[in-house]
């Protein structure tokens, strides 16, 4: 590729919440931002994000009867278009964020040239919740099945629901989920947990939580909704049913962060580091948004009040 061809001044990759926030934003300040929002694939890869895999939206400002995740994106999307955002369904495959204008590859990575440069990079790329890979997991999600307890727990009022995972994020939302649910079964691989202590009183004294210790979930019940939780017992190998209609997976995230490593500094578990109170990487007019580099609040509102901040961030420095 020639340089003077089609060097853009604005790359986005990754289309969630934070991506076409910053799409809108640099879009509307006339940058024709070019967003590679991804490809859906069986890895869990998804143009949109992870609001394409969940439900009905109920706490994103603005829409007093909720709205459906997808049906978010797509507005998002729209959105950004309409003023100009060059969307591309496309994966992003190689980065070289070493040399400017930085360069990025789809499709064959060791192609000598690359697909597109741009003067600066939004990364938007997200993090993925860690599943069980049970086989009727993926089918269910959103029908019972969800990785999101402030999202979801609403929904399941007066009901027998379970949490798989033994952590702090397990603990917090088995807590969170006791103002809906009438029972929350915590379902742990072991017999300890790895909680802090603050959060594992908390989550013993809680009268609506029980225990369910030294068990696996080997597969999720039910056609078109979850109708009950396949367990066993990993060291009598006794198999049983439980019968609960919804199940919160909170193992853990995995920021998708794979094409940055070598490039950008991230933390030992893969968030990228950025600015304090700012977007900014450690390479100059490289900025990172939303779940990609927010392992704590991990919204869809924060994600997108971080893409307008990436956005701002980006606009002040090509000015500069
Ligand atoms: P985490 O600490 O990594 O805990 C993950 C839990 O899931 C562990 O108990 C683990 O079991 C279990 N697990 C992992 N893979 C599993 C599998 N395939 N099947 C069954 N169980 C599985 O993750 P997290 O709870 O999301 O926390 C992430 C970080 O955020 C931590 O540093 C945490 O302290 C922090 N955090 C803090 C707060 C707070 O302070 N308010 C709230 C949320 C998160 P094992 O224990 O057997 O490995």
């Amino acid at each position: 590729m020639s340089e003077s061809s089609d060097v853009r001044d604005v790359a986005i990759i990754g289309s969630g919440p934070a991506g076409l926030t910053a799409a809108i934003y640099t879009a509307r300040a006339s940058l024709e931002p070019l967003v590679i929002e991804g490809e859906p694939s069986s890895t869990g890869d998804q143009p949109g994000g992870q609001l394409m895999l969940t439900t009905e939206v109920e706490n994103f400002p603005g829409f007093p009867d909720g709205i459906m995740g997808p049906e978010l994106m797509m507005n998002c999307r729209a959105q950004a278009e309409r003023f100009g955002a060059d969307l591309r369904t496309e994966k992003v495959t190689k980065v070289d964020l070493s040399a400017r204008p930085f360069s990025i590859w789809v499709g064959d990575p060791d192609a000598a040239e690359p697909t597109y440069q741009a003067k600066a990079v939004i990364i938007s790329t997200g993090a993925k919740a860690l599943m069980l890979d049970l086989p009727n997991e993926q089918r269910l999600i959103g029908r019972g099945v969800s990785t999101c307890a402030t999202c979801d727990g609403f929904f399941f009022r007066d009901a027998d629901i379970a949490i798989v995972g033994g952590g702090d994020s397990a603990m917090e939302e088995a807590n969170f989920l006791t103002k809906f649910a009438k029972s929350v079964t915590v379902v742990h691989r072991r017999e300890e947990l790895r909680a802090s202590q603050i959060m594992q009183d908390r989550a013993m004294a809680n009268p609506k939580i029980k225990f369910l210790w030294n068990t696996v979930v080997t597969d999720v019940l039910g056609d078109d909704s979850m109708t009950g939780l396949a367990v066993e017992n990993v060291q009598t190998g006794e198999k049983s049913e439980l019968d609960i209609t919804g199940l919160f997976i909170a193992i853990g995230h995995r920021p998708n962060t794979d094409l940055f490593k070598g490039q950008l500094e991230m933390k030992d578990n893969g968030y990228l580091i950025t600015a304090p109170h700012g977007t900014q990487t450690n390479v100059e007019g490289v900025f990172a948004c939303g779940d990609v580099q927010d392992e704590t609040y991990r919204q869809a509102i924060t994600a997108a009040g971080s893409g307008c901040a990436a956005a701002l961030d980006a606009e002040r420095w090509l000015e500069a």
